[in-house]
């Protein structure tokens, strides 16, 4: 009896993958239609600093479906990245990043917002991404230290003198590189001390478990002491409640993010709600 369940149980679970790769399937097929069909769009999430002062927002892409909702990005990415789109959709974000920033330049109110930017490791690793990015910057007059880009330690997986000598010409040019997702990955900290980066991200695994978690407060405090050492600055996201607002702020932090503050929002929304002179209120409940 017990080899049949088993044999039934196999079955299942080879069902279960076969269902599962024929909906990726379907899914990169929808994906690959989705840039002509305009379904992807960007939202953007504030970030602000310890007065709740908006210094700049990240875009975070979306893919509206016909007829359907929102799919996350935590769903569709993977399976973008699987089929080899990650550097055309990649593209299409910073090109329509690029003019947010050109928008942004025109009004006083958000002149001198930043704007970050999630790279994906196959978009970086192209042979010309760097002067593809730089080229568009110098046509459109866009200030480079309005930009951010953001990417995540998996590319430490490639050849890391490449990945430098990238993010040197990057940075040379006035963009500025932030470490995304930092502390997920592995060995951290031998990246950190090769890699030319202004600014990490800290997960916001760590920061949502701070509270409460005294070696996780202490694993904090200690990267935002290596962060000053090596003359980084820090961000912290998944900001969700005032008590890991003040927490992280106790540790030096000036950059925040999270639903605390304000979730994604189109374009308009953001505009709406963000860009003005005055400073918007923080949110009143923790
Ligand atoms: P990420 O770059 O780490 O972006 C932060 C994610 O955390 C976003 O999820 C954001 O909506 C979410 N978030 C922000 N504040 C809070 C909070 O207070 N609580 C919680 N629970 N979540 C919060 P989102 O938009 O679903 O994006 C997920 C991931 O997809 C991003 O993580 C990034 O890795 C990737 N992604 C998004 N847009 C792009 C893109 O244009 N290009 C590439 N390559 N990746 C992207
Ligand atoms: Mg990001
Ligand atoms: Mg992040
Ligand atoms: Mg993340």
């Amino acid at each position: 009896l017990n080899t049949i369940v088993a044999i039934i149980m196999l079955c299942g679970g080879v069902y279960a993958m076969q269902r599962e790769f024929a909906r990726n399937l379907d899914q990169a097929r929808d994906l690959k239609a989705a840039l002509t069909n305009r379904e992807f769009e960007l939202f953007y999430q504030p970030q602000v600093d310890q007065t709740g002062k908006l210094t700049g927002a990240e875009a975070l892409l979306r893919w509206k479906r016909p007829g359907g909702g929102y799919v996350s990005p935590a769903e569709f990415i993977p399976v973008a990245e699987e089929a080899g789109f990650m550097p055309v959709i990649g593209d299409w974000v910073f090109n329509e990043s690029c003019k947010t920033l050109v928008f942004w330049q025109q009004d006083a109110a958000t002149r001198d917002l930043k704007l970050s930017v999630n790279v994906s490791v196959d978009q970086f690793m192209k042979d010309d991404f760097v002067d593809t990015v730089l080229a568009r910057l110098t046509t459109l007059e866009i200030d480079p230290t309005r930009l951010k880009l953001e990417l995540t330690e998996s590319m430490m997986a490639d050849d890391v003198d490449l990945i430098v000598s990238k993010m040197s010409a990057l940075r040379t040019a006035g963009v500025t590189i932030s470490l995304d997702d930092f502390g997920t990955g592995y060995s951290s900290l031998s990246h950190l001390r090769r890699l030319p980066i202004h600014e990490i991200k800290i997960d916001r695994s760590f920061v949502q478990e701070a509270p409460g978690n005294k070696r996780n407060q202490l694993l904090l405090k200690s990267i935002f002491d290596i962060a000053r050492t090596l003359d980084m600055s820090v961000v912290a996201e998944g900001i969700e409640t005032k008590e890991q607002f003040l927490l992280l702020q106790s540790f030096g932090c000036t950059v925040f993010q999270g639903y605390y503050f304000g979730r994604p929002l189109p374009l308009p929304g953001f505009h709406k709600q963000w860009a003005h002179d005055s400073a918007p209120p923080l949110a009143e409940t923790a």
